[in-house]
């Protein structure tokens, strides 16, 4: 899957309708999550006739007719694939939030999402016109990406993305992408720290990205500007929007450095090695220093899943168990607190602490993939899984990400 992004440029009624199809197909998942916790919908069918029962009722809602039929599915979709989630994350046991699905409130960045009818492309590819009875018109498509590139029926789906700064559309086209590489013979095993962004198994650091404390700063004064704005007033509705475009565009240059970095991390090896802490970094972040370097992590993780996929380099992530406290020759527990920089074991080994938890999260990626090679994992819930997946992509598309393989 690629995903194209572009900007759309059109008369503000155009955007306003827009706005109105984001609205609506926020109501239809809201809906559809309102008549599951009722007890009305059990399964993916069940969601997709409750919105066929929103549009018909045209007397009380009207406004959902007007949003393309396909589109009311693919938000009907979204409804369901929130609730299989929460499903599935009960049926592991996974400890703490279960993520029941929550109603969505208004927010700038939201998105209604078309399929493969409700808009058209024009000849030149430079238009997209939207076709449903919101009427939005004919948008000019602002950006570098050439659509000729593809089929039209290549195009999965069109989603339309408001944020601070503007409109975009987004074109999910089928295609996928696969690049040679040669062997390396070299396997890493990837430690964050709090004092490098990672230390692998070779001793090897990257530093912390100097923006980020750069952003950090830039960010805590806007937020202090828009504390000092009088509720409700004109000025903190432009001190928010500022203060969004300014995470837009942090966002952006961090998404910009994982993404490279994590392209050379996958060219170079044949096996990369990483902790699996994408849930525990996502909650419990009050401070904003880190919840940006971990932001900074998860987009480099997602981004070392994908490039791992599009050059075939497998990439493992283990559950963080004592990976920083035993040791990597012996096994033997080693307690030391965070500011021990050494590792320093009764069996002789002297070692960077990050380099010892690399090579334990190296050795334990080794493990898993030698009990686990051979199995095959049963997926009932394949379709639901794919959409999911195209919620999560979404998060992560970028200029880089849209580039088409050569
Ligand atoms: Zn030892």
């Amino acid at each position: 899957m690629l995903i194209y992004e572009m900007k759309l440029k059109g008369n503000s009624d155009q955007l306003r309708r827009l706005d109105a199809a984001i609205r609506t197909g926020r109501f239809i998942r809201n809906s559809i999550i309102r008549a599951w916790i009722d007890g009305n919908i059990k399964g993916r069918n069940d969601a997709y006739k409750y919105s066929k029962i929103l549009s018909d009722n045209n007397s009380q809602f009207p406004w959902v007719n007007k949003l393309n039929s396909m589109a009311r599915q693919a938000h009907a979709e979204r409804a369901w694939v929130s609730i299989a989630r929460f499903y599935d994350n009960c049926k592991k046991k996974i400890k703490g939030k279960k993520g029941f699905p929550r109603f969505k409130k208004y927010q700038v960045r939201a998105s209604v999402e078309y399929k493969t009818s409700g808009w058209k492309l024009s000849e030149c590819r430079k238009y997209i016109t939207f076709t449903d009875k919101f009427n939005a018109g004919t948008f000019r498509l602002w950006g570098s990406r050439d659509l000729h590139y593809y089929q039209i029926s290549q195009i999965n789906r069109v989603r339309v993305v408001r944020r601070h700064d503007g409109y975009y559309a987004q074109f999910l086209i089928n295609h996928t992408r696969e690049e040679k590489k040669e062997l390396s013979n070299k396997q890493s095993g990837l430690d964050v720290g709090l004092n490098h962004f990672y230390t692998d198994n070779h001793g090897e650091k990257v530093e912390n990205p100097r923006f980020l404390r750069r952003d950090e700063k830039r960010i805590k004064k806007l937020q202090r500007r828009l504390s000092r704005c009088e509720k409700g007033s004109q000025n903190r509705k432009k001190a928010r929007n500022r203060l969004g475009r300014a995470h837009l565009s942090v966002s952006r240059r961090r998404n910009d450095w994982a993404c490279k970095l994590a392209q050379r991390v996958i060219q170079t090896n044949d096996l990369v090695a990483i902790e699996n802490l994408r849930v525990r970094s996502m909650i419990k972040n009050h401070k904003l220093a880190k919840s940006i370097a971990d932001a900074a992590w998860s987009k480099f993780r997602d981004w070392l899943e994908y490039f791992g996929k599009v050059y075939g380099v497998p990439v493992v992530a283990i559950e963080p168990a004592y990976t920083s406290q035993n040791c990597s020759v012996c096994g033997i527990k080693v307690q030391k607190s965070l500011s021990t920089r050494t590792h320093i074991c009764e069996c002789g080994l002297i070692l960077d602490r990050d380099e010892n938890a690399a090579i334990n999260i190296l050795q334990a990626a080794l493990k898993k993939l030698s009990t686990t090679v051979g199995q095959t994992e049963s997926n009932d819930s394949g379709e639901s899984d794919l959409c999911y997946q195209q919620e999560t992509v979404d998060s992560k598309s970028s200029r880089r990400k849209s580039k088409p393989s050569q």
